[in-house]
């Protein structure tokens, strides 16, 4: 026994199926069976009463004139009364207005006084009975009246109710007979239940098993109950998710490996021309050095990109947020990213259409602000334009950054947001960046609780839409 509740079997569906099905069988016959037998008894009696205190009236006419009351002999009467009383296997009683008792079928009381209320009350004209329960006996009070209408006597038939206990035995024991049939019944049933419900629980809890070990492996679709077809597609799509996660993290590592490669590539290139010819002119030195400077900002930008994007990765991370005024941030921004547009002759409008303070944390926020004007600055021609205009209603504020550059090719769009992704790799390269920018913006905007769309053409030009809550609201971490 102890084993069974150490394994949960008790817990189990398949054990609360099977007990509840057992109830359902047996809580009927515990309930009913007293409460028929309550109403079969209350029935019989007050039946039995009723037909009692006709018959006593019909003998009213008869005891008031045989002269009873006033001590008179009636053989015949008397003789009748017996027979009654016996077929009820009872007793007849006259009482007369003193409360004596003038007539006993038994013989054995004449002449003695009964007090009893019953019997009191229908002196006062009441026609009343009561079921004794410990004798079971059904006694009947009935007012004896003179052709005038005054009381002077009452009637007293007791009658024995035995017949009802015989008749609840016999109506037990059909009840029981019925119930062993239930029982038997709800046991099968109980049974089949806890097997054709638990049977493709267990099939899937083998399923899991095999998923566990092999891991690649994707649950078969489980067909019997909905609920179960529901679960087993859903835990089918959460391994498809875990599957392309796992893809993407191997995919991750292999791109970080490649980047950071490719500047090291580069400098030992470098570096080896230097090593390796003799009289290397000065001049060459110094391009070479310089060469060697910007790879090293290169891998110095990718790595602290990388850092930026695995701190809001982690799960949990926080955000620290502070009432921050966009407008002065956003001009203060401008300011440091203006001249690297005026190199390429880039003209960089800013336009507010209202005071905007919002919670957001003010590092991150600037990430994406950089991150989306510098974009629209590197990849612009020469001579092109950046409109920055920042809005806002009672609930988000809104940041739009459009440029008239390069533009993004129609398929590479939906792309520009996964890390290290760079669109026209050709052209990626000759303008410089880490394919992390765009990805760590969304990141941060994610965290925000905001969001971030794009269009763009080929050849015309981007806009990078951006909505965030003006009241920041941590998500629950569960
Ligand atoms: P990168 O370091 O290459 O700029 P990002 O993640 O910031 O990385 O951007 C990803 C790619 O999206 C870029 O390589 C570029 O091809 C494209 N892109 C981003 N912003 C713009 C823009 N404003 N105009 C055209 N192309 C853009």
């Amino acid at each position: 026994m102890k084993k069974l509740f150490s394994h949960g079997y008790f817990r189990s569906i398949g054990f609360k199926i099977a007990f509840i099905i057992i109830c359902v069988g047996i809580i009927p016959f515990v309930v009913c069976v007293p409460i028929s037998m309550r109403a079969y008894e209350s029935v019989s009696i007050r039946t039995d009463a009723t037909n009692l205190m006709a018959q006593a009236i019909s003998y009213n006419n008869q005891i008031v004139t045989s002269g009873y009351l006033t001590g008179d002999e009636n053989s015949l009467l008397d003789t009748q009364l017996k027979a009654v009383a016996e077929s009820y296997n009872g007793r007849i009683l006259v009482v007369n207005s003193t409360l004596k008792i003038v007539r006993d079928s038994f013989s054995a009381d004449v002449g003695k006084t009964v007090i009893w209320e019953n019997i009191i009350y229908s002196m006062q004209g009441q026609s009343l009975y009561y079921y004794d329960k410990l004798t079971n006996y059904l006694i009947v009070t009935v007012p004896l009246t003179s052709s005038e209408g005054e009381t002077v006597g009452v009637l007293v038939i007791n009658k024995s109710m035995d017949y009802i206990l015989t008749n609840e035995d016999t109506f037990l024991s059909y009840m029981l007979i019925g119930e062993i049939i239930i029982v038997s019944l709800t046991l099968i049933v109980a049974v089949f239940s806890h097997i054709h419900f638990t049977k493709p629980i267990k099939r899937m809890s083998k399923s899991l098993d095999a998923i566990v070990r092999e891991y690649t492996s994707e649950m078969p679709e489980e067909d019997s109950f909905t609920e179960l077809q529901d679960i087993s597609s859903k835990f089918n799509e959460v391994i498809g998710k875990l599957h392309s996660i796992d893809e993407s993290r191997q995919e991750f590592v292999s791109n970080v490996s490649h980047e950071l490669k490719t500047p090291l590539t580069s400098m030992k290139v470098l570096a080896d021309s230097l090593n390796g010819s003799e009289d290397v002119p000065i001049e060459m030195y110094k391009e070479f050095m310089l060469d060697i400077g910007d790879e090293i900002d290169r891998e110095t930008k990718i790595i602290n990109d990388l850092l930026s994007l695995v701190r809001m990765d982690k799960s949990g991370a926080q955000l620290n947020v502070t009432a921050v005024n966009i407008n002065e941030l956003i001009e203060h921004i401008l300011k440091r990213l203006k001249p690297i547009a005026e190199k390429s002759d880039i003209e960089v409008v800013y336009e507010s259409f209202r005071p905007v303070v919002a919670e957001v944390d003010e590092v991150k926020f600037t990430l994406v602000v950089t991150n989306l004007v510098e974009n629209a600055i590197k990849y612009n021609n020469e001579g092109g334009w950046v409109h920055i205009s920042l809005n806002s209603d009672h609930q988000f504020f809104y940041i739009k950054v459009e440029d008239n550059g390069l533009g993004i090719p129609e398929d590479s769009v939906e792309h520009i947001f996964e890390r290290f992704y760079r669109a026209d790799k050709s052209h990626s390269r000759e303008i410089g960046g880490t394919g992390l920018g765009l990805a760590i913006t969304k990141s941060a905007i994610a965290m925000h609780n905001g969001e971030i769309k794009v269009r763009s053409k080929l050849n015309e030009g981007s806009t990078f839409d951006v909505r965030i809550p003006l009241n920041y609201i941590e998500k629950e971490v569960h």
